[in-house]
């Protein structure tokens, strides 16, 4: 049996929300503990912020250089790009940001590091590495990965996300982008300004649909200019391997052939409620259930809609507050609420560990409690700490 370590704080996932929230705790004078199962930084300085905007930078150079006789320069012979120094430079970068995080770390006298993946064994235990540890704060900062859309045929042709495009060795010839997010924007005009023809694929009837109209249409109108092509309204529904690349067929048209595919779909939270594991879990009704909280791979259908342990809520709020939950295995009588209102009070420690209804549909719940703060709609948006269980 492992020693259990008490800290006053855990902060799981050492990403750019993390670290931070870590080191502070630690400067404060808490101890500390942050685990991280891959490296400082997360997805930001790994694999996201951080080396897209570096890969970017040349790219940029590279459109730059072309326009160059716009600006009186004259540069002789063909511009060009050679992906391997880009590729290199933005490891270099990343590499020496990584470096500091991880020299920060070491130099906070009350934060320890520790290497591995966290799981829950309880609301207020977590396993990870070779330990056990316990807070009667957790946070909980396990970041983000990309989502895999509906798309047929995409388990059998290779395709690029996010994290595989940093690394390409060549500019791809014609490269289509699935999905007209920032991320999939982002490399869409990147690798046009390395070189590529993309086309970009996008459901929706805008790019950028998180952002105004007006700030589509600038985005539009500068990929136009840049030669890249806009597919709005277009969702890709099957992939193809092909002698020379990818089909990409969307209903019933023809769709288009290209060499590589990036899919950059959307990204969901990396916290799940697993079945994998299970424990005792005594709720305050005193029903007993078994369920465990993890990260990790999306639970499938079967555990998902497992039996449920839950805490009882008892704060109200109105019947039209969309977010809700309440039991669905066999304490569901007790917390069920008095029609038009909604149990609110599971803190979502609590109820990340619950199999729950929602809107009348079994679902189960994200761990959703971060350092932002839990949302309710009746009370705002406002930072606040959340007791874990037994605390
Ligand atoms: C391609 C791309 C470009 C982006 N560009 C920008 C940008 O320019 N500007 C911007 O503001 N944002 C950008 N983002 C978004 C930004 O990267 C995220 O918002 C940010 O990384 C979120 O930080 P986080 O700490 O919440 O999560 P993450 O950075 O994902 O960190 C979570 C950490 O938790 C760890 N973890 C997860 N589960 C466990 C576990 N069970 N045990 C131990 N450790 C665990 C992970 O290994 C990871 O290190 C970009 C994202 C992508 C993908």
């Amino acid at each position: 049996m492992t020693d259990t370590n008490t800290y006053d704080l855990i902060v799981l996932g050492g990403g750019m929300s993390g670290l931070p929230v870590a080191l502070k705790s630690a400067h404060h004078g808490l101890e500390t503990a942050l685990v991280e199962r891959d490296l400082l930084g997360g997805t930001c300085l790994n694999r996201g912020c951080i080396p897209t905007k570096t890969m970017i930078r040349s790219a940029e150079v590279a459109h730059l250089a072309r326009r160059a006789d716009e600006f009186g320069v004259t540069i002789d012979g063909e511009i060009g790009t050679d992906m391997e120094a880009v590729v290199e430079r933005q490891q270099r970068v990343v590499e020496s940001i990584r470096e500091g995080a991880y020299s920060n770390v070491e130099d906070a006298d009350e934060l320890d590091l520790i290497e591995g993946r966290g799981v829950f064994e309880s609301a207020t235990e977590l396993a990870a590495g070779d330990r056990t540890l316990t807070a009667d704060r957790i946070v909980l900062n396990t970041g983000a990965r990309p989502v895999e859309p509906p798309i047929d045929g995409l388990d059998e042709v290779d395709t690029l996300d996010s994290t595989s495009a940093l690394e390409a060795s060549d500019v791809p010839e014609h490269l289509a982008v699935v999905g007209g997010g920032y991320v999939g924007c982002e490399f869409a005009q990147m690798y046009a300004r390395f070189g590529a023809d993309v086309t970009v694929f996008q459901r929706g009837d805008r790019l950028l649909p998180a952002e105004d109209p007006d700030v589509s249409d600038v985005i539009e109108d500068a990929f136009e200019v840049e030669g890249i092509d806009v597919q709005t309204g277009t969702a890709v529904e099957a992939l193809e391997s092909t002698s020379s690349g990818v089909r990409a067929t969307s209903g019933d048209a023809d769709g288009i052939e290209v060499s590589h595919v990036l899919v950059a779909a959307g990204r969901r939270a990396n916290t799940t409620v697993s079945a994998s594991k299970t424990l005792a879990w005594r709720s305050t009704t005193g029903v007993s259930s078994r369920s465990t909280i993890s990260s990790g791979p999306r639970p499938t259908r079967s555990m998902r809609s497992g039996t449920s342990p839950a805490r009882r809520c008892s704060r109200t709020r109105p019947a039209t507050t969309p977010t809700f939950c309440t039991v669905t295995s066999s304490t569901a009588k007790r917390s069920t609420p008095p029609s038009g209102s909604f149990p609110t009070r599971c803190s979502p420690i609590r109820r990340s560990a619950a199999s729950v209804s929602l809107n009348g549909k079994q679902k189960s719940r994200d761990t959703t409690w971060r350092s932002v703060g839990a949302t309710t709609p009746n009370r705002g948006n406002r930072k606040r700490w959340v007791k874990p269980k037994g605390s």
